[in-house]
Formats: C-alpha cells, structure tokens, sequence
C-alpha cells in the first residue's frame, strides 16, 4: 500500500546508540540533555534565536497564544489543519477567519484590514505548504493596528525566504515534528520567537509553570522526553537529503500529470525556496477529486484531502464566517503520495491512474 505520507527512519543501530545512555543516566525527560541538544542544533539549522522544543505542534500553537496573552478575535486562515482553529477556540479566542489568495492558498493580506475589530488581538496565519506567506504585508498591518503575529509553521521546516527559514517571521512562529512531516522527532513541535523575555514566559508554561518549589504560574505540561530528542538527533543530519529526495519525486509528477486539468498552489514566490513538504494538486471539481481518489484507492494508493473541510466550514462552530475561496479549494484539494523512499516507478503508476480519470 502507498500512503500519502511514510515517516522517514533512521538506521535503527543508529537510534539505539543514542538511547543506550539513558540506561545509565536514567535522565527519560524534563529539559534533558538530548532535548537540549536538539535545541541548539534546530537552532542553528533554521537560523533562530530562540527555540523551545515542545511535545506537538498544536501545544506549541496554544503557549504562544498563552504566553501572548492574547484575548477577544484571532483573524486566522481557513485553509489549514484544524489544529490552526482549534488552538485559538481552546484558549477561548474567538476565530476569524480571512478569505485565501487563489494562486498561493495562504490568508490574502488584501482582506485582513476589514475584519479587524476592537477585539482584534492578532493574527495566526499558516503557511500552507510550505510557502510564505505575505509576511511584510501581514507585519505592516500589524504594526498599524498593534496586533501580534502567530505563523503556523508546520509544513516549513527547511523552507527558505529571501535566504532566511520561513519560520523565521512573526513574533512567533511554531512548527510541527509530527511522524508525517518532512522532519519528524515521532511527536514533536516548537516554539520559535525572537523577543527573550517571552521565550522564558513560553518555557515557563512549556513546565508547569514554576521554578523548583514556586508554583508562581499556571502552565501546563509541554516538554518533550529524550526518546523524542534522539530521533530528531537521528533525523536532523538527513533532512537535506531527504529533501533533495522530495524534489526529485515531486519533479517527476510535474513532469508526467496532465496539467491541462490539473493546478497547482503557486510555487514561482520571489526569494521562496521549497522543501517539498506535500505534493498537493487542485483537481477541476470535487466529483473529480473523489473519482480519482477511488481509482488510487483500486491500486491500494491513498492520497489525503490537505486541507479538508475549509476551518470556517468546521461543524462545531456556533458561526459562519463565508470564505468563498478557501471553500472552493478545499472541495478540490488533493495531496499525492510523497515521501522520501516513494519509487519513481510508483510515482509514474499514480501519475498514470490520475491522468486517467481526469
Ligand atoms: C500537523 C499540523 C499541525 C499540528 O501539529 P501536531 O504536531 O500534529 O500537533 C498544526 N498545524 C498544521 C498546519 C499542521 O499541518
């Protein structure tokens, strides 16, 4: 069978090694030296000053709204994962979301002006994909209004803007380490700011919110153990060439789908350098979209719907933002299998059945 996605491992002599010295020290979590490690390290790889490693990329999501102390509306994307909506409704924000630009599918800066309230703390927006969004737009915006910005980054590792990590925009940005992302510690995420003072506010309520015996703070319980760390010791030498890997994959489905039916999120960004994070084609109508997924299903291939439903479609909200875009591209939004040892013979299989059923 063919996922959408395959987490990458490393050699496992490889991981044990790193483990075996947790036998010894018996140090499993709470800020050990591994985690500590994977810090320093991520921290020089994405090019940040500040990064806290944390147990998910949705927790990291909720401490910075925390941290942020952000109250009232968050004007947010609706074309993202749900953990994008759901952070924000579970620190009792309330969501706004901002129609998407067509070619890029991030939140289209253009609209964000006229949503903006008296209750408007921020702006939590996602860079889908992988690709930036208009971040000196969005940081305007903000400085004219005073609002913070939150970027969900969890499809950026390894992406680059104008020679910096995408990750490195906002007053925080967070990202994913899930098993299905492009660099993956099993479970895993962090915090990325560039102002000191609340990267320790963020770490206080990554540990419970005190400092030996002093409980001075209500925080919760974010950290992410050793066994995590040491994956993420194993994956964070690779990640170039598991990218590199990705590219040559993805270039092979550029060259073979039939793009007279199918588009493709707007890659050609000035100053934007991909990390191949998802294979993602927008088919001509929903009906297709589901065609195409039964004729892979056939094969025993199973591609995803990133991102469905649009967020501010999501049943459990008491009101409806329309986001005519979003809504649309969310109907016809399909990602393809990719990942780092897919076999170019499958990818030309799945090219094949999707250029069959168009
Ligand atoms: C994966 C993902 C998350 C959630 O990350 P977890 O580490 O699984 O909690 C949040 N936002 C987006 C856009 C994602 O794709």
């Amino acid at each position: 069978m063919i996922n959408v996605t395959k987490s990458f491992l490393p050699p496992i002599e490889e991981y044990q090694a790193k483990i075996k010295g947790i036998w010894e020290s018996a140090w499993l979590t709470n800020n050990g030296p591994m985690v500590r490690e994977l810090e320093e390290e991520l921290k020089t790889y994405l090019g940040v000053k500040n990064l806290l490693y944390v147990t998910n990329g949705t927790i990291a999501l909720q401490i910075a709204i925390k941290a942020l102390n952000l109250k009232g509306e968050i004007i947010t994307t609706p074309f993202s994962y749900c953990a994008t909506t759901t952070s924000i409704l579970w620190e009792n924000v309330k969501p706004v979301f901002v129609d998407i630009e067509a070619d890029t599918y991030n939140i289209d800066a253009n609209l964000i002006e006229q949503a903006i309230t008296d209750k408007t703390s921020a702006i939590l927006a996602t860079h889908v994909y992988g690709r930036p969004c208009d971040v000196e737009k969005i940081e305007k915006i903000a400085q004219k209004y005073k609002l913070k910005v939150i970027y969900d980054g969890a499809h950026c590792f390894g992406a680059t803007y104008h020679g910096q990590s995408v990750l490195a925009f906002g007053d925080v940005a967070t990202c994913s380490f899930h098993a299905t992302k492009v660099f993956h510690t099993v479970e895993g995420g962090c915090v990325i700011c560039k102002d000191d003072d609340l990267a320790k506010t963020l770490s206080h309520y990554r540990s419970f919110g005190h400092k030996n015996d002093d409980y001075f703070m209500m925080g919760i319980n974010a950290k992410n153990s050793e066994f995590h760390a040491a994956m993420g010791l194993c994956n964070l030498p690779r990640v170039n060439e598991i990218i590199r890997q990705r590219k040559v994959i993805s270039e092979k489905y550029d060259a073979l789908l039939d793009w007279s039916k199918l588009k493709q999120p707007k890659q050609d960004i000035a100053g934007f350098v991909y990390n191949y994070a998802y294979y993602p084609v927008m088919l001509p109508s929903e009906e297709k979209l589901l065609e195409v997924t039964e004729a892979l299903k056939k094969e025993d291939i199973v591609p995803r719907r990133y991102f469905y439903p649009s967020l501010n479609q999501l049943p459990y909200l008491d009101f409806y933002n329309p986001c005519p875009v979003s809504e649309k591209m969310s109907a016809a939004a399909l990602s393809l299998p990719l990942y780092y040892d897919l076999d170019l013979k499958d990818v030309e299989r799945i090219a094949r059945v999707v250029n069959a059923t168009l």
